[in-house]
């Protein structure tokens, strides 16, 4: 037990988290003999899953004729699959302003919500395909580390080094009890096997936190927390709850992991004030007296591109998530690229809010940025 946690006040345990178990899980041809994916099979059978398919080639099947959108859905949603890594999964990638570089343990994600950020992002249908080639993956670490970044610079990431992301396209904590790859990283990165100077960030609405926190992370992986008010959290389905979620923050952080809180997306719902007001004062609580506190904060308002809404209204026919170009500003991005975002005003008022009061009402907290 880490020594901080002796003279804390004993608190109740966390109730069991809800693991995704999958229906369906297929393995490519090409993965098959790897051996990470020996791994991942052992605990897919642990898990109870029956259906276990090799499949004969590495294309994932089509969906059976007929099948309308929302059966393909939910199909895709119920199924996981051990693939290797495409060459663009591969290639390095810059994204600021979240970290220097991605890599990407698995593409897709168990959970529903209404406003996913893959809609849109990540083509084909929406099946969780973990990568078993992990060590290719976790490659560009080590060979990247040090080369110069776009975050590194910002005073408020300082010691940070080179920052890779884990969660563009997936949340690696949602699918970690049938994969592991999350915790090797961790703990290859912590024991220094890439060289010095990385470090590991993502953010989860998941809340199986234990299997983590024993492990050698040496302070190099930031776990974030994505969190919201009530009135949004209803659009997430399949995920922990906010309470859950904020327990397994507190948890991390005692274990002495950086930790995060992303509050995406913001949206502003009637009495947001008093809404993520709340919100912060429960991470206050949730976080008081934890010794050398690493917290950083982003917030990042909801907006839409016109391929995610029509993919998600695909998705999810009946949602009353606000996608309404009329009540939006049209951003456009230097590639000629189009989001729907807040207008001005609004935009300007979450922003002032959130800068004021994330370090107001949370002690230690460093907004990183808020868009
Ligand atoms: Fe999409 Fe993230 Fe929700 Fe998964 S947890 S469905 S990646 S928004």
């Amino acid at each position: 037990m880490p020594a901080q946690l002796l003279d804390r006040p004993e608190r109740r345990l966390p109730a069991a988290p809800r693991l995704w178990i999958p229906k369906h899980v297929l393995v490519t041809r090409a993965a098959a003999d790897l051996p990470h994916t020996a791994e991942i099979l052992r605990r897919v059978e642990a898990a109870g899953v029956d259906d276990v398919r090799i499949l004969p080639a590495d294309r994932l099947p089509t969906a059976p004729k007929g099948e309308s959108e929302r059966e393909a859905y939910a199909r895709a949603k119920a199924t996981m699959a051990v693939v290797v890594a495409p060459p663009s999964a591969l290639k390095p990638q810059p994204i600021p302003p979240s970290a220097d570089w991605r890599l990407d343990l698995a593409r897709g994600c168990p959970a529903h919500c209404q406003y996913c950020y893959l809609a849109g992002s990540l083509s084909g249908a929406p099946i969780t395909r973990v990568h078993a080639n992990l060590d290719e993956v976790l490659a560009p670490i080590a060979s990247l580390t040090g080369t110069g970044s776009v975050t590194t610079g910002d005073a408020l990431r300082g010691g940070e080094g080179t920052t890779f992301e884990l969660s563009c396209y997936t949340d690696p904590l949602g699918i970690e009890h049938l994969t592991g790859s999350l915790a090797a990283a961790i703990a290859q990165v912590g024991t220094g096997r890439h060289g010095d100077g990385a470090s590991l960030r993502f953010t989860t609405k998941f809340d199986a936190v234990e299997p983590l926190l024993a492990l050698p992370h040496g302070g190099r992986t930031r776990i974030r927390f994505s969190l919201n008010a009530a009135e949004v959290e209803r659009f997430e389905g399949g995920t922990a709850r906010m309470p859950a979620r904020i327990e397994a923050l507190r948890r991390v952080a005692e274990a002495g992991y950086p930790v995060g809180l992303t509050i995406a997306p913001v949206m502003p719902v009637d009495g947001w004030q008093e809404s993520y007001g709340r919100l912060l004062d429960d991470v206050a609580a949730a976080l008081a007296g934890i010794p050398a506190l690493d917290l950083t904060a982003e917030v990042i308002t909801h907006r839409f591109t016109p391929s995610s809404k029509q993919v998600l209204e695909g998705w999810y026919p009946r949602t009353k998530l606000e996608m309404d170009e009329s009540v939006r500003s049209v951003k456009r991005s230097k590639f000629g690229g189009v989001k729907y975002v807040y207008p001005k005003g609004t935009m300007a008022d979450l922003r002032s809010w959130f800068e004021r009061e994330v370090p107001g009402r949370v002690p230690g907290a460093r907004l990183l940025y808020s868009t």
